[in-house]
């Protein structure tokens, strides 16, 4: 499959720029790292110390349906009674979510 996790050719974009970019691929993480994969990064927001931040693994808008299925199958079982907040708000080009 092309530009999938799973393609040993594929290599995330990285934006050097972007703090999250910064957050995956250079552990530069002020609270604490949860979880992490292949896929996603799972640490506490910065700004919102109470809420879990799960971070795609890549710079892009969207995860694809198969990083997605992993992303809510690995989210419900670590926060059972969360939920994504379901927006992006400082950084729209990277995705993200906060589980509140
Ligand atoms: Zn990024
Ligand atoms: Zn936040």
């Amino acid at each position: 499959m092309k530009n999938s996790f799973y393609s040993s050719q594929y290599k995330p974009m990285k934006d050097p720029n972007c703090p999250l970019c910064r957050l995956v691929f250079d552990n530069e993480v002020k609270t604490k790292i949860i979880y992490k994969d292949m896929i996603m990064t799972i640490t506490y927001c910065e700004t919102h110390r109470d809420q879990p931040l799960v971070v795609l693994n890549d710079h892009r808008e969207l995860p694809n349906p198969i990083e997605m299925n992993q992303i809510r199958y690995i989210c419900e079982k670590l926060f059972p009674n969360k939920k994504f907040r379901g927006y992006m708000q400082s950084i729209p080009n990277h995705w993200h979510d906060h589980l509140i």
